[in-house]
């Protein structure tokens, strides 16, 4: 046998993740580019401070208070006009929303099932698949991007996936789904998931509600959110879902016991504290994500429309040589989406001037 002794499937596959290089500009992981203010900084270390007291002690396994505060923050800032509360016993969370919805494949996957998304999506998806030994099934999106409800529809009741990942706004496209869809294939996965990844939703327009608003309606229906973009916590890695009381049950089987350190539960706890302040930039890179289609419009490229803290545009010839132009240049993109796409996070203003600066002297 060829050593390592890997898994067939795994032997000479890179790892997934983005290069992280040494660059003044790094617009490539769709983080918040503003941190956390002093007081709220100072708050966080003063957590972290009190958790080192008992850090020879294993942390609580089901993490309650920083579900109970999950929970108290989704109904007081998402769903609060709604008429229903979210639940302690509806929350679930792990390092990234990431974590989370490999532990749901680890619960509702496995060999003989089947994951399913819609492509362009996001790159990790398939890898959860594999890891889970899930078999992986790629419906497909249309021309400018958006989902074809019918086409989407069909795909769902044919290929009958025990798992639906649909990430709105879709990474790398940023396209938001439209409010009709999520019930619709709800109802078309029968007694299959439908996971709705809100990694970006705080950046969706008006108008786009969250899914959550449709919990109470759809038993099947998980909703996965992290607090590493909007909520500037990237480096904290934490993630959660809201759903039915049994998946949360479902997904506390396969679990590692004491998955969240104890760190990271305080960590999160404290930052919840000051949500309205660490959310306070959402309008600001709002603005700036809108003016950055509109420049790069104005450049005569071709840019798909957003809803979230990124841009992708396109298409070029060879993007490997445009993006390795712009890390040369100090400004380092991604590259991602479609053949000839390019994907760029919104940052400081600063930040967004020194991407167009480079920009321009490539093109
Ligand atoms: N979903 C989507 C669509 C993402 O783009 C990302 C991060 N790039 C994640 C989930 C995972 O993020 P995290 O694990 O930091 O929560």
């Amino acid at each position: 046998m060829t050593f390592p002794p890997i898994r067939e499937e795994l032997r000479g596959i890179e790892p997934y993740g983005a290069p992280q290089l040494d660059v003044p500009v790094a617009l490539n992981t769709n983080e918040n580019p503003y941190g956390p203010s002093a007081a709220c900084a100072d708050d966080v270390a003063a957590a972290v401070r009190e958790a080192t007291t008992t850090l020879n002690r294993y942390p609580d396994r089901e993490h309650v208070a920083l579900r109970t505060a999950l929970a108290a923050y989704l109904s007081r800032d998402t769903v609060p006009t709604r008429g229903f509360e979210i639940g302690v016993e509806q929350v679930w969370a792990a390092n990234g929303s990431n974590e989370v919805m490999l532990q749901l494949l680890q619960a509702f996957g496995g060999p003989g099932r089947r994951a399913l998304s819609f492509a362009p999506t996001y790159s990790m998806y398939p890898e959860y698949a594999r890891d889970t030994s899930t078999d992986w099934v790629q419906g497909h999106r249309a021309e400018d991007f958006s989902l074809d409800l019918d086409r989407a529809r069909e795909t769902v009741e044919r290929e009958r996936p025990s798992v639906v990942l649909l990430p709105s706004p879709n990474n790398p496209t940023g396209t938001a789904l439209p409010p009709e869809a999520v019930g619709m294939l709800c109802e078309a996965a029968g007694d299959g998931l439908v996971v709705v990844d809100e990694a970006y939703t705080e950046f969706r327009r008006e108008g786009t509600p969250s899914a959550l608003e449709l919990l109470p309606e759809h038993r099947n229906l998980v909703v996965t959110r992290t607090m590493s973009k909007a909520f500037a916590l990237a480096g904290g890695r934490v993630g959660y879902l809201a759903a039915d009381p049994a998946i949360c049950d479902a997904i506390r089987v396969v679990r590692l016991p004491y998955h969240l350190s104890a760190v990271t539960q305080a960590v999160a706890l404290a930052a919840l504290r000051h949500a309205p302040e660490l959310l306070g930039r959402v309008d600001d890179l709002r603005r700036e994500r809108d003016a950055c289609v509109g420049w790069l419009r104005e450049q005569g490229l071709t840019v798909a429309d957003s809803d979230a803290n990124f841009v992708l545009f396109g298409t070029f010839a060879d993007r490997h040589a445009l993006w390795q132009d712009l890390v040369d240049q100090g400004v380092l993109i991604r590259e991602t989406g479609p053949d000839g796409w390019l994907r760029v996070s919104i940052g400081t203003p600063e930040e967004m001037v020194a991407f167009r600066d480079a920009l321009l002297t490539s093109l």
